[in-house]
């Protein structure tokens, strides 16, 4: 039997971004011993604010180098609140690494596993699940690294967006809903913002590629009143780089918040997988973080990679999270429970333990 290495950069951050990572890991290599033709070759590399503090550098050049050769970055998060550039915002290099490595695609599915973890009513296991695909190198964020100033009193941000950046979002996105359900929505903000109806008239266009999904709109204002009233409405939403950001903050309270959010960075050549979530510096350190976002994401990467073994694995922790969800009462204190991060992960490796051996007896 042909055995496939893959190669795998983990930057575990800040904050709580080790504590999942460590979770993550472990349910990889549980995954891994059930998988007889994939191994996972796992290097941890400094990157963060802590590293900032530590060495001068968020992303030292080994790393940087590192996730260039990797077939994909397991990224834990990164940032702290007291670590802050001169003009006050947070060194953020998961953010310089998304653009660095030309990672366009954002995608963040949301997926409600049980109905004691919502605060919506009358919404099942299943019954809110949709994919918000943001795109990840233009839009506001583009501005980030600019020096928007014609003097001390007047900044502005520029909301850029091009038809070569929008066209490959929407085809990954459409891409993604002939997978689903075949339906796509574009979030944007075309009644008032012209890149905004721009942004719509590429869509359009690209929309005719794909006779076989239906497709609607929804300004941003309202898709934050659906996502709230009718979340069952959507199964694909592409959007604007920091309307997707916001936007999937709001999903991921949907489903029981943060640290139930995975999120995967794409482009062409390379993938980030990381959760969706921060580094939350006000749990960290104290062993209660939820590692479910961090191990679903996990189940993404093994997706990415494509190989038949790795997909079955993708299954099996999906399986596993949904198991051991069942239970209301298992839980980290973010949902309500007790459980410690290490108990959760402990937990989804006694399923996927289970799962395997049924399947080999
Ligand atoms: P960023 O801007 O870096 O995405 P953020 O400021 O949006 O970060 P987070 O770090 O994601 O903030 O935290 C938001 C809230 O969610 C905090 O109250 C935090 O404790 C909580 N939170 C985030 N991740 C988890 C997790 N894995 N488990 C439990 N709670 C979490």
């Amino acid at each position: 039997m042909m055995e496939t290495t893959f190669t795998i950069a983990v930057l575990p951050g800040d904050g709580i971004g080790p504590e999942v990572i460590r979770e993550a890991v472990k349910v990889l290599r549980a995954v891994e011993s059930h998988l007889p033709d994939v191994r996972f070759n796992l290097t941890e590399y400094p990157c963060g604010a802590t590293c900032f503090l530590a060495t001068g550098e968020a992303l030292p050049s080994e790393t940087f180098e590192a996730c260039c050769q990797a077939d994909a970055i397991l990224l834990g998060a990164m940032g702290l609140p007291s670590v802050r550039l001169p003009d006050g915002r947070e060194i953020t290099p998961q953010i310089d690494l998304r653009e660095k490595l030309d990672l366009y695609c954002g995608v963040r599915p949301v997926y409600l596993y049980h109905s004691s973890d919502t605060p919506l009513k009358g919404y099942g296991a299943g019954e809110i699940d949709f994919v918000i695909v943001r795109e990840n190198t233009e839009g506001l964020f583009s501005s980030r690294t600019a020096h928007n100033s014609s003097d001390s009193d007047t900044v502005w941000d520029v909301l850029r967006i091009t038809r070569t950046g929008a066209s490959r979002i929407f085809r990954a996105a459409f891409e993604l809903a002939k997978k689903r359900r075949h339906h796509l929505t574009l979030v944007d903000k075309a009644n008032v913002l012209p890149s905004m109806a721009f942004f719509r008239r590429v869509f359009t266009e690209v929309a005719r590629e794909y006779p076989d999904v239906a497709t609607d709109f929804c300004y941003v204002d309202a898709a934050a009143l659906y996502l709230l009233k009718s979340p069952h409405r959507f199964d694909v939403i592409v959007t604007e780089n920091m309307f997707g950001d916001i936007l999937s903050d709001l999903a991921a309270g949907l489903v029981g918040g943060m640290g139930m959010a995975p999120s995967a960075d794409i482009g062409d050549r390379a993938a980030i997988i990381q959760p969706a979530h921060g580094s939350a510096p006000d749990i960290a350190g104290r062993g209660i973080a939820n590692p479910v976002a961090a191990i679903l994401s996990v189940a993404m990467m093994l997706e990415w990679l494509k190989h038949p073994s790795t997909l079955r694995g993708a299954n099996w922790i999906r399986e596993a999270v949904r198991r051991t969800l069942q239970e209301p009462g298992l839980r980290t204190p973010d949902l309500g429970g007790s459980l410690r991060t290490n108990e959760m992960g402990d937990l989804i490796v006694r399923e996927i333990e289970q799962t395997c051996s049924a399947s080999t007896t």
